[in-house]
């Protein structure tokens, strides 16, 4: 059916007042911790656009149900005339007029799954980590928040609060506030970017040294790239909020900080490594995607491609060496031979799908994907070029304008630009074609041999000679 032009206009129309009002709109709110047990907040506010719909995070990260933490929402409109409001599902209300002032309770318990502290807001009594994305009401665009804590907690965040530590915020739903009574401060500058690293609870390294570890992995990225994303960023390293393993950590990447959240390695070598190496990982994720603004769910890019570069990237560090980068290849081989069932889908289509499923396939397909990437495009090119060149190349796009634009089509773009055709995207990204390991490998001198449960990657006895110089530029001795 066609539709007449008259409504395709109304919906441009009605599209465009959409995206105007959460442009126009602007929070204030002051959230206040009014019980530590049980955990509470307060949430004092008014939005500048008045709206009948009053809508809280539900679902993230895997997460359901988040907005049952809301409890006793009152609102008013603009002369404090009291409006009422009736609850519809989870985290969404209605009003029965157009309402700008709000006052509601949330309850903040940290999951019962300690993986998920690193995505959600929470309070115990001696941390939390507040998160306006799932505090206050959406659509959430620009803000000014202010917070009222217990005494002697101090404020770690990715941008300026100033002496009244009120935050102006051009984009509050990637902010996130971090506090409690031990938390300390490192800075350091990498290429004109503010980093700060802020530590809560005993670690078995320094805090100088912890900061160290953060500073190298950003430094190579920010090479990496050629340039840093944004003018401050914020890595905060903390204790789980529930009692977790030695060996569990936690992360997530969101605007310009990185939380991370980690059980207590006993031995200082053990720490420094179970910090470095997710991090390597975790920060690359301020330019990729934090740093791009690209629009869509391209997962098989960003956490897949970003896998790789990690492991790369800790290579360079002198953190791992060759062999650990064979090991990582042929331990994400049997990870993905174990998703026998789920890779009847392209990588595309599993992205789309994340958090339901296919993200094992996301991240074990998408890094072996990366990596025959990386070695095609070194073979090509005599050398000349590596997947490094694609980061380059989309960070500039991101200087130049590339914004709101699709994901997707950007990252394939410019792998197909820098390889020169589209066969293999079309195989491996686009197409749901398995990856055959063993014989897309044997052209780079390496052999996936299988040894009981497990397989091994090794180098072959008879190198070629433009083998060898490929795998000397990735860390072959
Ligand atoms: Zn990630």
């Amino acid at each position: 059916m066609r539709l007449p032009l008259y409504s395709i206009t109304l919906i441009f129309l009605l599209f465009a007042i959409a995206a105007t009002t959460a442009r126009a709109q602007m929070t204030e709110a002051r959230i206040s911790v009014v019980s530590i047990s049980p955990p509470r907040v307060r949430v004092v506010g008014t939005r500048s656009v008045a709206t009948r719909v009053w809508s809280f995070r539900n679902n993230y990260a895997g997460m359901v149900g988040l907005g049952e933490r809301i409890e006793s929402l009152s609102l008013s409109d603009e002369r404090g005339a009291s409006v009422p409001v009736r609850k519809l599902a989870p985290g969404e209300f209605t009003a029965e007029r157009d309402a700008t002032k709000f006052t509601y309770e949330i309850r903040l318990d940290p999951p019962t799954s300690a993986g998920d502290a690193a995505h959600v807001s929470w309070l115990t009594e001696s941390r939390c980590a507040l998160m306006p994305g799932d505090l206050l009401p959406l659509p959430l665009a620009r803000a000014r928040l202010s917070f009222e804590l217990p005494g002697g907690w101090k404020i770690a965040a990715s941008e300026e609060g100033g002496a009244a530590e009120v935050y102006d915020l051009a984009d509050a739903e990637s902010f996130v506030a971090f506090a409690g009574g031990d938390v300390r401060e490192r800075a350091a500058k990498v290429r004109g970017m503010r980093l700060r690293v802020a530590f809560a609870g005993d670690w078995a390294f320094a805090d100088e040294e912890g900061a160290g570890v953060v500073a190298a992995i950003v430094k190579e990225h920010a090479k990496t790239f050629d340039g840093v994303p944004r003018k401050d960023a914020l890595v905060v390293v903390a204790p789980f909020p529930r009692q977790s393993v030695a060996s569990q950590w936690a992360a997530e990447a969101r605007g310009g900080t990185v939380l991370y959240l980690s059980g207590r390695a006993p031995s200082r070598a053990s720490a420094l490594m179970r910090l470095g190496a997710p991090l390597a990982h975790e920060l690359f994720h301020l330019w990729v995607p934090n740093g791009l603004g690209l629009a869509g769910d391209y997962g098989w890019f960003y956490e897949g491609f970003t896998n790789y570069q990690a492991l790369r990237a800790s290579q360079r560090l002198g953190d791992l060496s060759f062999n650990d980068y064979l090991d990582a290849l042929a331990r994400a081989s049997d990870a993905y031979d174990a998703l026998k069932g789920q890779d009847t889908v392209s990588l595309l289509e599993a992205s789309s799908r994340r958090w339901t499923g296919s993200n094992a396939l996301v991240y074990h397909k998408g890094m072996l994907v990366a990596a025959l990437y990386d070695l095609k495009l070194r073979s090509a090119s005599g050398g000349k070029r590596s997947l490094d060149d694609v980061y380059r190349a989309l960070f500039r796009r991101a200087l130049s304008g590339s914004r709101g634009l699709d994901a997707n089509a950007v990252a394939l773009g410019t792998l197909e630009e820098l390889l020169g055709g589209r066969e293999f995207t079309d195989k491996f990204v686009r197409g749901a074609q398995r990856i055959d390991l063993a014989a897309e490998l044997q052209p780079y001198g390496l052999l996936l041999e299988r040894t009981g449960a497990r397989s091994r990657l090794v180098v072959s006895g008879s190198l070629r000679g433009a083998q060898r110089d490929l795998l000397r530029q990735i860390g072959l001795q």
